[in-house]
């Protein structure tokens, strides 16, 4: 009675947003069926021989692995094969990618967003903490520290320890928020980190771990903000020395509360 739309008059919208009105119904099945059959990691026959064995055309299990692909759920090599994934960052990539192709523009955007994560992250971890998870987290934070001059050790330890902090922090929303970016924050950390420099990263990160271990939330938070700053100065730094799009030259970061970022040495 109080929906006005009867289950057919639903299924008469599809053709609106979808690839074809009759194909629908076919590609999410053998999408369906494919994901049932094959195992994460496992190659996909042939497409000849794939498309004899679920009896459907080409042109239709062309169409459901180009959606499995968008989704994230297989991944297309050009001559070698499909093989069997689980990106769930693919999606979001793309659809960021094609919101905001400018490379400096999405890194003064995470930037923004990471300036309004990851100081309250940091203050949960602080108020949650268990010890063994201070000894692992004092585990993940020597990583840091031990990639010396190797610039991908060091963006994945960094990456480790603002995901694990989001663990200690006990919101899986905000835990799967991070890996659904985890591209666009590998990306991003490439020129933050080593404008902001490994020394200082690490630094920074000693005084998140000391506070976060210690329990004192309020400290946690502040440190984290100051992190957080002095990747976005750089962040915008890297934008204005090269984009004269978007945003006035030498705006000022986010001010964060009453957190004082401490300039980069
Ligand atoms: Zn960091």
């Amino acid at each position: 009675m109080n929906l006005p739309l009867a289950k057919n008059q639903w299924s008469d919208l599809l053709p609106l947003v979808s690839l074809g009105p009759k194909r629908l119904p076919v590609v999410a099945e053998i999408c369906e069926r494919l994901l049932q059959k094959h195992r994460d990691a496992e190659w996909l026959p042939a497409e000849r021989t794939l498309s004899v064995s679920l009896g459907v055309s080409r042109a239709a299990l062309r169409e459901a692995i180009q959606r499995l692909e968008i989704q994230g759920l297989l991944e297309v090599r050009h001559g070698i094969g499909v093989r069997v994934v689980n990106n769930p960052q693919a999606p979001v990539r793309a659809t960021l990618l094609r919101a905001l192709p400018d490379f400096q523009q999405r890194l003064r955007q995470f930037s923004e967003v990471r300036v309004l994560l990851e100081p309250e992250i940091a203050r949960r971890a602080a108020e949650r903490i268990t010890e063994p998870e201070g000894v692992a987290l004092l585990e993940v934070h020597a990583r840091l520290q031990a990639a010396g001059d190797d610039v991908e050790a060091a963006v994945r330890a960094d990456l480790e320890f603002h995901r694990h902090l989001a663990e200690i922090a006990g919101n899986k929303v905000l835990a799967l928020m991070l890996v659904s970016i985890a591209d666009l924050e590998d990306e991003a950390r490439r020129v933050t980190l080593v404008r902001v420099g490994l020394p200082q990263a690490f630094s920074q990160h000693q005084a998140i771990v000391d506070a976060v271990v210690a329990g004192k939330a309020d400290v946690a938070q502040a440190a984290m903000a100051a992190h957080v700053l002095a990747a976005q100065r750089e962040a915008y730094r890297s934008s204005d020395d090269v984009s004269s799009s978007g945003g006035a030259p030498g705006e000022k970061p986010l001010a964060h509360g009453d957190a004082q970022a401490a300039p980069p040495a």
